[in-house]
């Protein structure tokens, strides 16, 4: 009887917790740029730290947000990658208000 009280309870906080994390995961849902995942393709994606940055997820959240002026920080996309696209992408998507933010 001890075993099943065990399971029943353990199961019924895995239950509870499993909807509290769906509940907070739909509530507090933050809507990411596109621009920042395009960006992030067109990155090397080695996730090197070489620029500065955690990884290329957060140098494409810089470029685009335009905190970052220098895309060439990213020292492997030198050697590996074209630049010009990201720059081009950039060029002709501007923020919502009509900012252009053109990393160098
Ligand atoms: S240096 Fe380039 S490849 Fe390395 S994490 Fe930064 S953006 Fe990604």
């Amino acid at each position: 009887m001890t075993i099943l009280w065990s399971i029943l309870i353990l199961g019924g906080l895995g239950l509870v917790f499993g909807i509290g994390l769906v509940l907070f995961g739909v509530l507090f849902h933050v809507e990411e740029d596109e621009r920042i995942k395009e960006v992030e393709k067109m990155l090397p994606n080695y996730n090197c730290g070489a620029c500065g940055y955690a990884g290329c997820h957060q140098m494409a959240e810089n470029l685009v947000s335009g905190n970052e002026p220098m895309v060439s920080k990213c020292k492997p996309g030198k050697k590996d990658k074209n630049f010009d696209p990201i720059i081009a992408y950039l060029s002709s998507h501007p923020d919502k208000d009509g900012t252009v933010h053109v990393p160098k």
